[in-house]
């Protein structure tokens, strides 16, 4: 009889990479699906980043390395603090990990002890309820609302706060909704959790890069420097760079607090991968204009996406300023009967219906915590997208 670990009973796998699961295996079964699932740029990772790691190899940097990561990477992030987001980490605040995910449960092993809380602005990204779980924490979720443009507020945020929160989760631009606090929002959160000194910030920085409409991104840290003794400011080159296989993440933070993720780290997974590590370095010393490029790509799907979206029945989507998702509402398909006498009650049952009669696959709201809605991806090529909001459309229309 096997017996699995208690602390997994509350958690549950990924439901984003298995909406991505469905849709490949119905691709592979020879159906014709679009799949909107996937968090990941369609683009490919630069060439110069790719020569770095093809150079590291010949070089021999094929060993392990310091824990924490290369001293040279260590010091390329620490550069990046300073040039994009003017904070000041020495390289010893900083640590580099084998993916942005692994960023953030290193830090949530590394601080919550049983009973800790930690406050997670709904909807989420699937994965922070289910670390903190993983971790011992309890998930305090805080939902927002679409008419605050899935913001937090001030008032909001206070309210979540308890003498047991440990963590406050902060993701700007957001996955799953694409919204983006602007320095005014993020400085009256901040104000906030001044007022909670027992409380630690996590900042999700992972797409502060892929923002517009001339969005200027900041982070708490960057924003109020009273929090910056306790704030960890996570990042990573998976989706700037188009580097999600590569497995690179980091934060910058007090210098306790990256030790004590080392320390794990050194006892779990060790070094992230050193070729990766010579590629990430590469990327974030390298040229940044293949950026603007692909953001006006990602912008133009984006403004296709909204208005077609919109001219599906019963859909309402908002406009976000960054990331590449939107989050419609569907509220107004619930309740409605599908062509083959089947009543939508959920907005799981909505991306049912959308898979199962059109081959879209997209992912429901509640998977992030927020119902009634669904989360589209749009980076994807465009051709397949303006096909994908077609066949939405269609099917909205086909409901009676
Ligand atoms: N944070 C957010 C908000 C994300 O959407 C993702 C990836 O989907 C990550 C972190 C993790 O990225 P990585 O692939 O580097 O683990």
């Amino acid at each position: 009889d096997l017996r699995l670990a208690q602390r997994l009973d509350a958690i549950k796998p990924s439901p984003t990479m298995a909406v991505t699961a469905k849709a490949a295996a119905m691709k592979a079964a020879g159906q014709d699906v679009i799949g909107l699932g996937a968090g990941e740029p369609d683009f490919d990772t630069p060439d110069h980043v790719k020569q770095a790691a093809v150079d590291a190899i010949w070089a021999g940097r094929t060993k392990y390395t310091p824990a924490a990561g290369t001293p040279s990477l260590r010091q390329a992030i620490a550069d990046k603090f300073k040039r994009d987001n003017d904070l000041t980490y020495a390289p010893e605040q900083v640590i580099v990990n084998a993916g942005g995910k692994h960023t953030l449960f290193n830090a949530l092993i590394a601080t919550l002890d049983p009973g800790d809380e930690v406050v997670i602005p709904a909807p989420y990204w699937v994965s922070y309820p289910d670390m903190t779980l993983l971790a011992g924490g309890t998930p305090r979720i805080v939902e927002t609302r679409a008419e605050d443009g899935f913001k937090l507020t001030p008032g909001a945020l206070d309210a979540a706060i308890g003498p047991k929160t440990k963590w406050v989760v902060f993701n700007s631009p957001s996955n799953p909704t694409g919204a983006a606090y602007t320095r005014d929002e993020v400085a009256a959160l901040c104000a906030v959790l001044e007022r909670h000194p027992h409380v630690w910030v996590m900042s999700d920085d992972m797409y502060e890069h892929i923002v517009y409409d001339g969005f200027t991104f900041t982070t708490p840290a960057q924003v109020n420097p009273n929090l910056y003794d306790r704030t960890l400011t996570c990042n990573g080159v998976s989706k700037a760079f188009a580097m999600t296989g590569w497995r690179i993440g980091y934060a910058g933070g007090p210098e306790a607090l990256i030790k004590a993720m080392t320390k794990v780290q050194s006892q779990s997974t060790s070094n992230p991968c050193s070729i990766s590590q010579a590629a990430a370095e590469a990327a974030l010393n390298g040229p940044m204009d293949f950026l603007a490029q692909r953001n006006a790509a990602f912008r133009d799907r984006r403004d296709m996406v909204v208005r077609e979206l919109n001219a599906a029945e019963g859909l309402d989507c908002r406009t976000p300023e960054g990331a590449f998702y939107v989050f419609p509402s569907c509220a107004g398909l619930i309740g409605r009967t599908t062509p083959e006498g089947k009543r939508l009650d959920s907005d799981l049952d909505v991306v049912t219906y959308f898979l199962e009669s059109q081959g879209v696959a997209a992912v429901h709201g509640s998977a992030f915590g927020l119902s009634p809605f669904f989360r589209v991806s749009y980076a994807t090529d465009t051709d397949s997208l303006r096909e994908a909001c077609r066949r939405i459309q269609e099917a909205c229309g086909a409901l009676s």
